[in-house]
């Protein structure tokens, strides 16, 4: 089907995790006039599309090539260089970023060892209980938001996911499902939960094992959670549940244990009845890095080729690295926004959207993923979608890390 003019369909938001694909853009004289279906959010992140299109080494700007010979003269001639995967960039340049990690035998990191390696290890070590948003959508007839009500920074996942839309095994939505809300401390569920748990933070895991003892058949006795036993009892008698939690640091307080706990959960839960376990996820394709690194390195974030091979290096992640002063140089592919350690002006590369918004070295600015560049990125499901280009941008992220690569290669090689 041929598009209207000026309208481009089916334009993935990164704004969230949800990556709503469904997403009608609206251009005008080569700018965004409207995102058609986006939330509020995902409005703001697509904004207008313009961003800046400079190119700086140490203030000044020049050209292209200048600026790629003198990031890779300053990566190549560090000992030890830190490569770091920020936000809004696609699968594509991901992995170009790996491959001039690999060649610099560097460590590579991304935004998830800083935000939710506790989960990501706690899935390495029990085993994820994971579906498919599809799946919960289609199949989840209980849900239940433990300590987060997904409006405030996932406004789209009650319709598009659940509890709202029919599904193949609950075809009345939200009618054909038992919403429940855990909050946990001051972070609340949803406001029209069917029922409704309240932990304080500190009894937080207690009431998960208690929760797990209850559905492996022993007697919660008089506990003195209310409503504990309820919610036992919903679990049990569910035949598909879905237990959502915000995996990202926000309002729930930081709990280490969390993750593996709700896992634990999910398994107990996996014995009588079917469930899953699914994190939220914040948006700007940091799933696509974990996926990025996975398949190439065999593990998802803080990996060190400094011994020619990749190594896991989970307890030493970029923050740790640059507070130690480990790294004599950086490079950051992505957007330099929520970065997790303080840009060294004098010793940093950054190659992506805005880069020259931020105070280092040499910076590059590219167009964002999904707004201004094609290429892959991936849900909070771990489902790869396609993204599309509405607007035209700056140069496209991965062709100058490719170039970058090159580059540093060629100087290795001339070395050899
Ligand atoms: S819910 Fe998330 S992905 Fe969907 S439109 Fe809003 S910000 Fe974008």
């Amino acid at each position: 089907m041929s598009e209207m003019p000026g309208l481009v369909e089916h334009v993935t938001c990164l704004g969230c995790g949800c990556s709503c694909d469904d997403i009608v853009v609206a251009v005008r004289d080569g700018r965004i006039a409207e995102a058609r279906s986006a939330c509020p959010l995902g409005s703001a992140w697509f904004g207008d599309g313009s961003v800046p299109t400079d190119i700086r080494v140490r203030g000044a700007a020049v050209s292209i090539d200048a600026a790629l010979d003198a990031a890779a003269t300053m990566l190549d001639e560090a000992r030890r260089t830190l490569v770091f995967l920020s936000i809004d960039t696609s699968c594509e340049t991901q992995r170009a970023a790996v491959a001039v990690a690999d060649t610099l035998r560097a460590v590579v990191d991304g935004v998830s060892s800083s935000s939710v390696a506790s989960g990501i290890l706690a899935a390495q070590r029990r085993g994820r209980v994971g579906a498919t948003l599809g799946e919960i959508r289609n199949r989840a007839d209980c849900i239940v938001f433990w300590g987060t009500d997904p409006a405030a920074r996932y406004p789209r996942y009650a319709s598009r996911y659940a509890p709202e839309p029919a599904g193949l095994f609950v075809p009345d939505g939200r009618r054909s499902r038992t919403l429940v809300s855990v909050d946990v401390g001051d972070a609340r569920g949803p406001r029209d939960a069917d029922l409704r748990l309240g932990i304080p933070v500190d009894r937080e895991l207690g009431a998960i094992a208690a929760l797990r003892a209850s559905l492996a058949g022993r007697s919660l006795g008089e506990h003195p959670l209310a409503g504990l036993a309820d919610l036992s009892r919903t679990l049990a008698a569910a035949r598909y549940v879905a237990i959502i939690y915000d995996a990202e640091p926000g309002a729930l307080p930081p709990e280490p244990g969390r993750a593996e706990s709700l896992m634990a959960l999910g398994l107990e839960l996996n014995a009588t009845t079917r469930a899953c376990v699914m994190p939220l996820r914040a948006g700007g394709n940091r799933l696509g890095a974990e996926a990025v690194l996975t398949w190439q390195t065999g593990y998802p974030m803080s990996v060190d080729f400094s011994r020619g091979h990749p190594r896991y290096r989970p307890d030493e992640g970029a923050r740790a690295l640059v507070a130690a002063g480990a790294v004599d140089a950086v490079l950051v592919v992505g957007r330099p926004l929520g970065l997790p350690f303080a840009i060294d002006a004098a010793r940093t590369v950054v190659v992506g959207p805005a880069a020259t918004a931020a105070a280092c070295a040499i910076a590059i600015d590219t167009g964002v993923a999904g707004i201004h560049e094609g290429g892959t990125a991936f849900r909070m499901d771990d489902v790869p979608l396609p993204l599309r280009a509405p607007v035209p941008g700056p140069r496209v992220a991965a062709d100058v890390v490719r170039d970058l690569a090159q580059r540093i290669a060629a100087r290795r090689a001339r070395r050899s």
